[in-house]
């Protein structure tokens, strides 16, 4: 058996990429596009490398998630958000949903997309639009991300639950 091997029947699998798959965690909507999995002539699949889900987890929360626009979070019971620009306050209520759209490059794989759609909140007062917060967001990711998996039929690794 080697790393390429299908871990259910051993067969040989080759990389295949999938249109889109989605996951959902709270607010957060997850998409995967032209996303590169492994696939057995049985058609079970699994991801291009063991730590594959690992990787992309760290890729998004530590170097794309940081980049989108997010207010500041304070106060902890009662929390309040602030604008990242201005620091004031931002409006109680989303104003719409925003898809943010990531293109991921990890090694030896070529770029695939990931979509993130969160409710967008404008600043009270410089109208500035920008997620609650980059905690939040980076909370949510690993569920979504979980659920995109499932939906592209790609089970956890062995030995991982
Ligand atoms: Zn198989
Ligand atoms: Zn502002």
């Amino acid at each position: 058996m080697t790393s390429t091997s299908c871990y259910q029947c051993h067969a040989e699998t080759e990389i295949t990429i999938i249109n889109f798959a989605d996951g959902e965690a709270d607010s957060l909507r997850l998409r995967l596009k032209d996303f590169p999995l492994r696939e057995c002539p049985a058609g079970h699949r699994q991801f291009v490398r063991p730590d594959f889900a690992a990787e992309l987890l760290y890729h998004l929360t530590e170097e794309d998630e940081p980049e989108l626009p997010a207010g500041k979070e304070k106060g902890l019971i009662l929390k309040k958000y602030l604008c990242q620009s201005c620091g004031e306050a931002l409006e109680p209520k989303p104003d719409h949903r925003h898809t943010f759209s990531i293109e991921v490059r990890l090694e030896d794989l070529d770029p695939f997309g990931v979509d993130l759609s969160m409710p967008v909140y404008k600043c009270s007062a410089c109208e500035k639009e920008q997620l609650h917060s980059l905690k939040e967001v980076r909370k949510l990711t690993p569920a979504a991300m979980a659920h995109a998996f499932e939906a592209a039929n790609i089970p956890p690794p062995p030995g991982v639950l």
